[in-house]
C-alpha cells in the first residue's frame, strides 16, 4: 500500500519532458530519465484504498495490478514489481509510453487530490528490469503442435501471438509492411516511442519462437499478396489483427491535388525515411518552411503537428471541430470516468513554445479548400460551428496553407481480407466479432485490436490479443 500516510505528505510530481526547444531539433524520445527516490516517493502516494478502480473498468484496460507494484517501488523491491506488471501486461514498455492513463483518471486519490503517477511508475519498472537484464526470452517448455497464423503486427497481433506461443502453439506472424510492429512502428513518431525499443521486444518474441513475415500482404492481389484461403487452410486457426487502417476523408470543394495528405501518409514516410536514411533518402513530405495546417486531433493530429514543427514548418494551426474542453471535470464527467478536460500534449506545448501560442483553434469546420488557376493549395475557408456542429451564419475565414494534413480518424479495417473471406461486418464497418467471444462469421477466424472494435488505444489492443489468445487457446484445445 505504499505509505500509510504518503498521499498526505508528498504532492504528485511527474517525471518532466526534456526542455520543448532542445527536443524540437531531433527525433528522440521527449520523456527525461526519471529518479528513484522521486518513483519510490510517487510509489508511496497511492494510499490502500481498498477498491482499487485504477484496475477496474473504468481504470486499466489490462487490469494492471497498480496497487500491487506501486507498494512494490516503494519498498525498492523493483524486480518483483516487474514479475507482478508483465503478470496482466505483455508490452509495458509501449504502454508507460503512450498510454493516456486512464488509470490516473479513475485512481481514488484522484477524486480529492492529483492521482499517483501510475504510468510514469509502469514505465520505469519495465526500463529497469531491461537495463538489469531481468527481461529475458522465455519459450514455452513444450509444443502443442498447433499452428496460428496472425495476420497484422500491431499491439493486438503480438500480444496476441506472445500468448499463444507462450501456451505452446506454433504462431507465424504476418505483417504486410517492412517492418514489425504495426502503429507502434509505422504510426506513433519516435519522440513518443523509439522503433528499438519496439525492436527490442520483437526479438524476445522471436527468441521465444514466434516466426516474423514482413512483406507479406495477405488478401492483397499485388506480388507480395498471399490468398488468405490458402492461410486458413494450413493453419489450425488464425486471427485478424488488421487495425482500422480506413482513414476518414473530408470531402469539401478542391480535396483533388497536390498539397492535402492524410495524417498517416505523413507520419509513416517520416518515420520509414528516418529509420531507412535519417532522413537523408527524402522520401518523405517534408513541412519544411511550409504553412501546416492540421484538420483534427487527438494523438494523431499531435504528432502531425511534432513532425511538422521538427522539419521546420513555418506557421501551424491546428482545427478542432469541438468545442474547447473545460479546465476541470464538468459535472456529467464525474470522477471514476475519464476525464474529459483540457490537456496540453507535447506537440501543442512545443508549437506553443516556438510560435508563441497554443496552435488550436476550436468549433471550426472546413467549408472547401481554396487552390489558385493552376490548382497550387493556397489554403481552406472555414466556418464555425456550435456545439451541434450547426454554421453559424457568417463567420467564414480563410486560412493560408500550402500542406494540409487530414487527421479526423478513421472508419474501421480495409476490406480486401473480410471480403475474400466473405466475413460479417458490424454497423461500424469494423469485422463483426462479439468482445471476449472473437470469432468471425468464418470458421477458424478469430479478430482482435482496431479491426474488431475501431481505432482506440494500444493498451485496449494488447487486452484484446491477450484475451482473443485464450479463446483461440480454448478453441484448439477442444
Ligand atoms: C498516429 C497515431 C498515433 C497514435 N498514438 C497513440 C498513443 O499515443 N497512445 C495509444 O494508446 N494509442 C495511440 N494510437 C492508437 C493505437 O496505435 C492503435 O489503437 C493500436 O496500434 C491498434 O493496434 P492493432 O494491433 O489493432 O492495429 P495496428 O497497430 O493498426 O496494426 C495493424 C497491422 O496490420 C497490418 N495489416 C493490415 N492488413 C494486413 C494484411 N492484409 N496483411 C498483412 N498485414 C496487414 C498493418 O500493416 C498493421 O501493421 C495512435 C494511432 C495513430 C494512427
Ligand atoms: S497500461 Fe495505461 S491504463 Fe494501464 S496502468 Fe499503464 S498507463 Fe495505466
Amino acid at each position: 500500500m505504499g505509505k500509510p500516510t504518503g498521499f498526505k505528505e508528498f504532492t504528485r510530481q511527474t517525471v518532466p519532458y526534456r526542455n520543448a526547444m532542445e527536443r524540437l531539433i531531433d527525433y528522440k524520445e521527449i520523456y527525461t530519465a526519471p529518479e528513484d527516490d522521486a518513483l519510490r516517493t510517487q510509489g508511496a502516494r497511492c494510499m490502500d484504498c481498498g477498491v482499487p478502480f485504477c484496475q477496474s473498468e473504468n481504470g486499466c484496460p489490462v487490469y494492471n495490478l497498480i496497487p500491487e507494484w506501486n507498494d512494490l517501488v516503494y519498498n525498492g523491491r523493483w524486480e518483483e514489481a516487474l514479475e507482478r506488471l508483465h503478470k496482466t501486461n505483455n508490452f509495458p514498455e509501449f504502454t508507460g509510453r503512450v498510454c493516456p492513463a486512464p488509470c490516473e483518471g479513475s485512481c481514488v486519490l484522484g477524486s480529492t487530490e492529483p492521482p499517483v503517477t501510475i504510468k510514469n511508475i509502469e514505465n520505469a519498472i519495465i526500463d529497469k528490469g531491461f537495463e538489469n537484464g531481468w527481461v529475458v526470452p522465455k519459450p514455452p517448455v513444450s509444443r502443442s503442435g498447433k499452428t496460428v497464423a496472425v495476420v497484422g503486427s500491431g499491439p493486438a497481433g503480438l500480444a496476441a501471438a506472445a500468448q499463444l506461443n507462450q501456451a505452446g502453439h506454433s504462431v507465424t506472424v504476418y505483417e504486410r509492411d517492412d517492418r514489425i510492429g504495426g502503429l507502434l512502428m509505422y504510426g506513433i513518431p519516435n519522440m513518443k516511442l523509439e522503433k528499438d525499443i519496439v525492436d527490442r521486444r520483437v526479438n524476445i518474441l522471436r527468441e521465444e519462437g514466434i516466426e516474423f513475415v514482413t512483406g507479406a500482404d495477405i488478401g492483397g492481389k499485388g506480388e507480395n499478396g498471399i490468398g488468405i484461403d490458402k492461410l486458413v487452410a494450413d493453419n489450425d486457426a488464425v486471427l485478424l489483427a488488421t487495425g482500422a487502417t480506413t482513414p476518414r476523408d473530408l470531402p469539401i470543394p478542391n480535396r483533388e491535388g497536390t498539397g492535402i495528405h492524410f495524417a498517416m501518409e505523413f507520419l509513416k514516410k517520416n518515420t520509414a525515411s528516418l529509420l531507412d536514411s535519417q532522413l537523408e533518402n527524402g522520401n518523405y513530405i517534408s513541412a519544411k518552411g511550409k504553412k501546416v495546417i492540421v484538420i483534427g486531433g487527438g494523438d494523431t493530429g499531435t504528432d502531425c503537428i511534432g513532425t511538422s514543427l521538427r522539419h521546420g514548418c513555418e506557421s501551424l494551426v491546428n482545427f478542432e471541430i469541438m468545442p474547447k474542453p473545460p479546465i476541470e471535470r464538468a459535472d456529467d464527467n464525474p470522477w471514476p470516468l475519464w476525464p474529459k478536460i483540457y490537456r496540453v500534449d507535447y506537440g501543442h506545448e512545443e508549437a506553443a513554445k516556438k510560435f508563441g501560442e497554443d496552435p488550436r483553434v476550436y468549433s471550426v469546420s472546413g467549408k472547401e479548400f481554396v487552390r489558385d488557376e493552376d490548382g497550387t493549395l493556397l489554403g481552406i475557408n472555414t466556418v464555425n460551428v456550435d456545439s451541434n456542429f450547426k454554421e453559424i451564419p457568417g463567420s467564414v475565414r480563410f486560412w493560408e496553407a500550402d500542406l494540409i494534413l487530414l487527421s479526423m480518424g478513421f472508419l474501421g479495417p480495409e476490406h480486401y481480407v473480410s471480403e475474400a473471406l466473405g466475413l460479417e461486418l458490424d454497423g461500424r464497418s469494423n469485422y463483426k466479432a462479439e468482445y471476449e467471444e472473437f470469432e468471425t462469421s468464418s470458421p477458424k477466424v478469430f479478430a482482435a485490436g482496431d479491426c474488431r472494435r475501431g481505432q482506440s488505444l494500444v493498451v485496449r489492443a494488447i487486452d484484446e490479443g491477450r484475451k482473443v489468445a485464450a479463446k483461440i487457446d480454448e478453441y484448439l484445445s477442444v
